[in-house]
């Protein structure tokens, strides 16, 4: 079956990831134990989901001018996902510095960089979002771009997904043009009620238990996720998300049972755009 193309507007990062026995105290130095960078951000890690889930992908986002912004290029490109609008602008790239310590936990300081940097949508943003079917927006980028894209997108019959992470009170404006929440729980309840009673399509991702849909006409729909056994549930959110966006057209039903495969099969591999699967890997655990 044809798959939805989608335009992401949103944010992408480097993860910088150190891990130690234990979380250094505030004015301590501790070593390490090890470290690695892997590209990350919700925009991008969803862009590269929804186009190994089989989707033709735009992104638009920004890099700096530092020695990360190369890297992060190429693992849009890499993924096929067209990078052609992102931008470079002057100052670092997006980065998240991420400690881990012996018991898995973490302390992160994400600084947005480049994120902050996309004010102003260009014509040839907004050309490619009035083409794609899906709009898929996450809120790591400015605020008044997110809601300007999606006024564009529903002005030009593009669907409007959005994921509000990191959770913060939303514009009427805003609300108004969203076509579906994707939210996890503690997202649905940050939101309230009445933010979610103004948007026709509402999905709450439950974790090991699946997702659940509340339709227009206060139709639900609950999909069970896949029995997988989970490692690692970084990046299951984007990979169901991505997924989700690309699969919309063919109804709540089936994208709730192809992002659900999805992000099952995101936790059963380490890393965040790394493990999200493709749309073979997919077909087989819906089918
Ligand atoms: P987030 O990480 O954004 O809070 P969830 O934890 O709800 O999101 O996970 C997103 C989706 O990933 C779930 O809806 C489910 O489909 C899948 N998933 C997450 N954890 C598991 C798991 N342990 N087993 C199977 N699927 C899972």
């Amino acid at each position: 079956m044809a798959q939805n193309s989608v335009v992401v507007v949103g944010s992408i990062n480097m993860d910088l990831v150190a891990r130690t026995d234990r979380m250094p105290a505030p004015g301590e130095t501790i070593l390490g134990t090890s470290f690695s960078t892997s590209p990350g951000g919700k925009g991008s890690n969803q862009a590269v989901a929804a186009a190994k889930a089989g989707a033709d992908v735009v992104f638009v986002g920004a890099v700096g001018d530092d020695t990360f912004a190369l890297e992060l290029r190429q693992a849009l490109v890499d993924a096929e996902v067209d990078a052609e609008r992102l931008r470079e602008v002057p100052g670092p790239s997006g980065v998240a510095a991420i400690t881990v310590d012996a018991d898995g936990q973490n302390a992160i300081v994400v600084v947005p960089g480049a994120n902050s940097r996309i004010v102003d949508l260009t014509d040839e943003e907004l050309t490619a979002i009035a083409d794609a079917d899906v709009l898929l927006c996450q809120l790591e980028i400015p605020l008044d771009t997110v809601t300007a894209a999606a006024r564009h997108a529903a002005a030009h019959d593009t669907v409007v997904i959005l994921n509000p992470s990191p959770a913060q009170p939303l514009p009427d404006d805003l609300v108004d043009t969203v076509d579906v929440l994707v939210v996890n729980e503690t997202e649905e309840r940050q939101l309230g009620e009445n933010t979610l009673a103004r948007v026709p399509h509402v999905v709450t991702t439950l974790g090991a238990d699946g997702a659940r849909y509340r339709g227009p006409d206060g139709e639900r729909i609950r999909v069970d996720a896949p029995a997988v056994e989970a490692i690692d549930t970084t990046g299951a959110g984007d990979a169901f998300t991505g997924a989700l966006a690309v699969a919309w057209h063919r109804g709540p039903q089936d994208a709730l049972a192809v992002a659900c495969a999805a992000g099952a099969l995101a936790t059963t591999r380490p890393g965040a755009a790394a493990a999200s699967p493709t749309r073979t890997e997919i077909d087989a655990l819906v089918a």
